[in-house]
């Protein structure tokens, strides 16, 4: 199977922690050099910090992906400091969880700004140099609970679903120039998003997943490296649902 990465260039939001970092760090150790973007400045300069060390060419971006003119600078810098990029993953997410009919309207709107208009700014401001070269890869990481729904997170699940609509659209959209668009829907995955959730919780959806265990972020930085190298050059349109069998 071949997931050899030299000489390509990843830009990956929420690089900075968690699932992203993981991305991040596996991308680098299979040849790419990387774009870190993350919200907080310290949380970028520490993945780029980190990726330089494993010998590769690395950035920090701190920005808002919810900002259109944040996301359209940084991909200009992005392109004239490391030379192109090949692979994008939209990865930045948060999550305001509360019951519907008591929801803010600011609840939903963080929510579904950074989840949804965020890869859609991303995907709007890298995709003319992908058409232009003729390839590259969208990853957006979606969740099982946009396939699902969950009692809470009405917002969470909409922009998640919403994110799997792009992706379609996407992948139809940029098929003929070989640009591929693919979704990953993790399950519960052990980060800092997931560890704010009490005991209780976290042990009923233990309690669903057939292989006894909540994931990694690494198990996520696989599937990823696997959709964004040669192996995965014929997969689009897809989503790919990473959740220890949660879902089936
Ligand atoms: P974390 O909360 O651990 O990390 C989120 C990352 O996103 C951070 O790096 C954060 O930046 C960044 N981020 C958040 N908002 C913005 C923003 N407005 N602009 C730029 N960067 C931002 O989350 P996870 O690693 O757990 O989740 C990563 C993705 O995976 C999310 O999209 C999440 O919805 C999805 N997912 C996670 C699951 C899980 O069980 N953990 C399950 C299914 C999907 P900073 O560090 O600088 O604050």
């Amino acid at each position: 199977m071949n997931t050899n990465l030299n000489g390509q260039v990843a830009v990956i939001t929420g690089a900075g922690r968690g699932i992203g970092r993981a991305i991040a760090i596996e991308l680098a150790r299979a040849g790419a050099d990387i774009a870190c973007v993350s919200r907080t400045e310290a949380n970028a300069r520490a993945a780029a910090a980190e990726i330089i060390a494993l010998g590769r060419r690395a950035i920090a971006c701190a920005l808002d992906v919810a900002n259109a003119k944040e996301v359209e600078s940084a991909a200009q810098r992005i392109l004239a400091e490391l030379g192109r990029a090949d692979i994008l993953v939209n990865n930045a997410g948060v999550t305001r969880d509360g019951l519907l009919m008591r929801m803010s309207d600011e609840d939903w709107d963080v929510v579904m700004r950074t989840n949804l208009d965020g890869a859609f700014y991303f995907t709007r401001a890298l995709c003319r140099s992908f058409i232009k070269q003729r390839s590259g890869r969208i990853i957006n990481i979606s969740s099982v609970i946009g396939l699902i729904g969950n009692g809470g997170q009405a917002n969470y699940a909409a922009s998640k679903a919403a994110l799997i609509g792009l992706t379609r659209s996407t992948a139809r959209e940029l098929a003929s120039r070989n640009v591929t668009c693919n979704a990953i829907a993790p399950g519960f995955i052990t980060t800092d998003m997931t560890s704010k959730l009490n005991e209780a919780l976290q042990q009923k959806v233990l309690d669903q997943i057939p292989l006894g265990r909540f994931g990694a972020p690494e198990d996520i930085a696989g599937m990823a490296l696997f959709l964004a190298a040669p192996s995965g050059a014929y997969i689009t349109g897809q989503v790919l649902t990473v959740d220890g069998g949660m879902v089936m």
